[in-house]
């Protein structure tokens, strides 16, 4: 049951599917003096910042590429030269961060846990209390390897305290698990165009404390990825440094409307939350099993172990869902054999479903009686 345009539908942590109105958003070319683009990239920027509950206090600051671009340039710009932070990683996200420090030449310390255990809020109290030197906390809200939700507000709150900042990779949650800044107070946090906003890919953005921009001037490593020029360049003269990706944002602004209209935060997170319980659920039914308990699951992606039947062939197994217009996502774990579905994107109850359908049938044609693993 393919989608309205005949593509198929995207169970992954991205591309993902976007609406038909999101996609006809991009059929104009707009020069980047235009006024009216000029107009809509403000209204993105600031629809944003509201979604943290942070337009008093921070700004945000697009870039022009994928999400992992707005991680390097917000890094990159935020920790001084000869600052230091720590890093707490539980997956590849956190992973790809340390790389980032190393090739940046920033220096840190790495608090690590297993893919499947979040970052203890108390370990990293000890560790900022015997450390004066560290000056920030990084971590990923949502860490799409296995799909878990991190304590962000509790590691928040020992950050605080003990006066550091907090910068968070959101980009798998942002707009579906809340992220207000009120409760939870972040120097910066990242996320991209493409994932629970549902735009097109193309962009990242970091929203970030103005107190902190100010002082962030030539830390940057990077001419395209310093975001206090970015920041300055755009708050002067209203323009991108650098050819901006008009399509993309103008579609961001579509996505906007989607999501305001769908209720925002509450809307988007809720119809998140129904497609991964109908997921984990109607998998379960078919004997598979998550790695995470309930309480550790974020709704945005899930992981499944590699079913322990002999007949279960994981890449046959995925071409015969594409065949049946369903993309899942391979594993990414070192933990254990996995595959992973997702939940965000433009897909609901129908969508599930339907997929749910396609593994049943896949499996039957495969000859696996059961998803049961090891
Ligand atoms: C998707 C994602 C990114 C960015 O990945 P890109 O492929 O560069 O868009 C970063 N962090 C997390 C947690 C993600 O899920």
């Amino acid at each position: 049951m393919p989608s309205p345009t005949g593509d198929p539908f995207l169970l992954t942590p991205g591309p993902l599917t976007t609406a038909p109105e999101t996609k006809q958003a991009m059929l104009h070319d707009w020069g980047s003096r235009d006024a009216g683009f000029i107009e809509t990239n403000a209204r993105v920027r600031s629809r944003i910042v509201a979604i943290a509950n942070a337009t008093d206090s921070h700004v945000c600051v697009p870039v022009q590429g994928s999400g992992t671009f707005a991680v390097e340039a917000t890094l990159g710009t935020l920790i001084p030269r000869h600052g230091k932070s720590l890093l707490l990683i539980n997956g590849a996200y956190g992973h790809r961060m340390a790389k980032i420090l190393d090739i940046t030449g920033r220096d840190y310390q790495i608090l690590e846990t297993p893919e499947d255990t979040p970052p203890n809020p108390d370990d990293v109290d000890v560790i900022l209390a015997g450390n004066n030197d560290i000056s920030h906390v990084i971590m990923v809200h949502c860490e799409t390897t296995s799909g878990i939700l991190n304590p962000v507000e509790e590691i928040a709150t020992v950050v605080a305290n003990r006066g550091r900042a907090l910068i968070i990779d959101a980009m798998s949650a942002f707009g579906a698990i809340e992220l207000d800044v009120k409760k939870i107070p972040f120097e910066a946090a990242m996320a991209s165009s493409n994932k629970c906003l549902e735009g097109v890919p193309g962009m990242g953005f970091a929203i970030i404390s103005k107190l902190a921009l100010e002082k962030a001037k030539g830390n940057s490593h990077s001419l395209s990825l310093d975001l206090y020029d970015q920041w300055q360049v755009m708050e002067k003269t209203s323009q991108w440094r650098f050819t901006p990706p008009t399509h993309v944002i103008c579609a961001f602004d579509r996505a906007l409307d989607l999501y305001e209209a769908e209720g925002g935060l509450a809307g988007r997170g809720g119809r998140y939350r129904d497609n991964c319980r109908i997921l984990v659920e109607g998998m379960a039914e078919m004997g598979f099993k998550t790695l995470l308990p309930e309480n550790l699951q974020a709704p945005i992606i899930v992981t499944f172990h590699m079913p322990a039947d002999p007949n279960f062939d994981f890449q046959s197994f995925y071409n015969k869902l594409k065949d049946k217009d369903y993309v899942i996502y391979p594993g990414k774990l070192t933990v254990a054999d996995s595959f992973r579905m997702g939940c965000i994107g433009q897909l609901g109850e129908t969508e599930m479903k339907g997929a749910l359908q396609a593994v049943r049938e896949t499996l039957s044609e495969m000859g696996v009686t059961t998803g049961t693993p090891a």
